[in-house]
């Protein structure tokens, strides 16, 4: 039976721009426009699109590090947005995030041994006479071995400091974690090792990720379900074969045409999308896309597209956010390159 962990429902994060001599505010950055979506326990749901899509701030707005403007969230049951501070830090317990960037978010003039005992501790994890097991323990389940908790972070690799940071996250034993950008700074060969280990650690664990990332070869690879943004909104859901195999919203087909096929003898088509994405401050009407796709119609301009399923060849639980899902897959709608 499948549990939802985690649901979120109309979120918006909108950061104000002040200016003027008394600073008052003359508009928004509309990072993250109404989006909905939810997390089943034990599964793998991967937000991916261009930078500035919103999906980093998605990840931020559902742990509070930035107050969301408006929606809900709901983890376990519980409506984060009513928690107060003190009650928001002691649920952060649950709720992990691993950084792209572990050396930015670990203090480097701490060793391992206190990275981890300074999160144990301020989670009141465990007494204090157990924790030295538990960070041996740990250390050991990142591969990175119990004889390296009294280096300083400087002195590990940026794959092995990702695992520094993997390990912290466990520490406190969560629910589930936000996984941004997580392998995005690191090697090829590097990435599939921290890749292959968060994979293992979900079995064993029994964890849920959140995985934000641009690269769709990763989400690929870790995915359950997938959710593609554009200019602060969902345009695609779906289960990962689904998506890959059968895109139906033109910027995620777009996207895919990008990825190299490994097999020279077969051709593949890049789609190139004419300009650049527009800003988050005065975004284009109705859908967010017309300015870009090769589809629009003035209907585009003028109606937000809802995101829905349709009956022509989508899977359950596919859905897009496109007028014309129907007379593109039909071939009725050609493209304007
Ligand atoms: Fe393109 Fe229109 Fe569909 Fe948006 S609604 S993706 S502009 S065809």
């Amino acid at each position: 039976m499948t549990t939802e962990l985690l649901k979120v429902s109309n979120l918006k994060q909108y950061f104000p721009i002040k200016g003027g001599i008394l600073g008052r505010k003359i508009n928004d950055v509309k990072a993250v426009d109404d989006v909905s979506f939810y997390v089943n326990a034990g599964e793998t749901l991967s937000i991916v699109g261009e930078s500035g899509c919103g999906k980093s701030t998605t990840g931020r707005a559902i742990l509070r590090l930035d107050e969301p403007t408006s929606g809900e969230i709901s983890f376990n049951g519980k409506d984060l947005l009513a928690l107060n501070k003190r009650e928001m830090r002691k649920m952060r317990k649950d709720l992990q995030i691993i950084f792209q960037d572990p050396y930015a978010s670990i203090n480097p003039r701490q060793t391992v041994r206190q990275v981890l005992n300074e999160a144990m501790e301020i989670q009141n994890v465990l007494p204090k006479e157990k924790r030295e097991d538990r960070m041996m323990e740990l250390m050991e389940t990142v591969g990175l071995g119990a004889h390296q908790l009294d280096r300083f972070p400087h002195e590990f690799s940026g794959g092995q400091r990702q695992r520094i940071g993997i390990a912290r996250a466990l520490s406190v034993d969560p629910k589930l974690i936000i996984c941004d950008e997580s392998v995005s700074a690191l090697d090829v060969s590097i990435q599939a090792q921290v890749l292959n280990l968060l994979k293992k650690l979900q079995r064993e664990l029994d964890l849920t990720y959140l995985f934000i990332a641009h690269d769709l070869g990763v989400v690929r690879h870790i995915s359950d379900r997938v959710i593609v943004m554009y200019l602060g909104k969902i345009v695609e859901i779906a289960d990962k074969k689904s998506l890959f195999d059968n895109p139906k919203h033109p910027y995620t087909k777009t996207l895919l045409s990008a990825i190299p096929v490994p097999d020279p003898t077969k051709k593949k088509d890049q789609i190139i999308l004419k300009g650049d994405v527009p800003s988050p401050i005065d975004p284009p009407t109705g859908c967010r896309f017309h300015t870009r796709c090769p589809f629009a119609t003035d209907k585009c301009k003028e109606e937000i597209p809802e995101l829905r399923t349709s009956e022509i060849n989508m899977a359950a639980g596919h859905q897009a956010a496109c007028h014309y899902i129907e007379e593109i897959e039909s071939g009725e709608m050609t493209p304007n390159y």
